[in-house]
């Protein structure tokens, strides 16, 4: 996006921006995509999160039960998967880029054998109040949609376990799924795909052909 240079943009100028790992522009879902988009958030719902810390180095992540599945059913529908994640921890020296590339490639190692893809990645490395994408403000989710010209939010989804994580995608008119405790990522995500799952008809239960329990 190219922003005006005249007087009172000044300020759109400076704001900081996001961190974007992925091709510039999203490849289009596939026709028969429930979603357009699969948004997820990082610490808390696909990994454990560090109280008080920061995931800085590729030992220190720890995924959450059900996580490669879920992940794995989400990167099977045909829409891309993007995380969308705050790392404060950046502005605060404790981590630099390279640590957050680290990181990122041991989550793809991880979820790989269960058939799992994050297609990219757009990160907050700022701190409090000095930024617009720093969640629950929506400009991670706004750097997302303009990577993505073709998709609707309205068919977009994002999972979380925070409210600052659901907040902001909501505003924009996405389905927003939290994730927790009690509601682990993989029983969401069941939850939410299952109206697309195939099913077999009845000629194909007929015919024997079909899952029949
Ligand atoms: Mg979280
Ligand atoms: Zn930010």
């Amino acid at each position: 996006m190219v922003r005006g240079r005249g007087p009172g943009s000044a300020g759109a100028e400076l704001t900081p921006r996001p961190w974007w790992f992925g091709p510039d522009v999203l490849p289009a879902a596939a026709a028969d995509a429930p979603f357009d988009l699969v948004l997820l958030d990082r610490d808390g719902t696909l990994n454990v999160r560090i109280e008080g810390g920061y995931v800085t180095r590729p030992d220190d992540l720890v995924l959450l039960p059900g996580v490669t599945t879920a992940v794995a059913d989400l990167s099977g529908i045909g829409a891309p998967v993007v995380l969308v994640t705050n790392q404060r921890g950046i502005a605060r020296g404790l981590m630099d880029r390279d640590d957050l590339v680290d990181v990122h490639a041991r989550l793809t190692e991880l979820l790989a054998p269960a058939g799992g893809r994050i297609d990219a990645v757009v990160v907050c490395p700022h701190d409090r109040d000095e930024c617009s994408c720093r969640k629950p403000l929506d400009g991670l989710f706004r750097e997302v949609l303009a990577r993505a010209p073709w998709a609707d939010p309205r068919r977009s989804v994002m999972i979380g376990d925070m409210p600052t994580d659901l907040d902001p995608a909501s505003r924009l008119g996405m389905r927003a799924e939290r994730v927790g405790p009690q509601s682990p990522v993989d029983r969401v995500v069941a939850r939410l795909l299952a109206p697309y799952r195939a099913s077999p008809g009845p000629a194909d239960v007929r015919r024997g052909e079909g899952h029949v329990p």
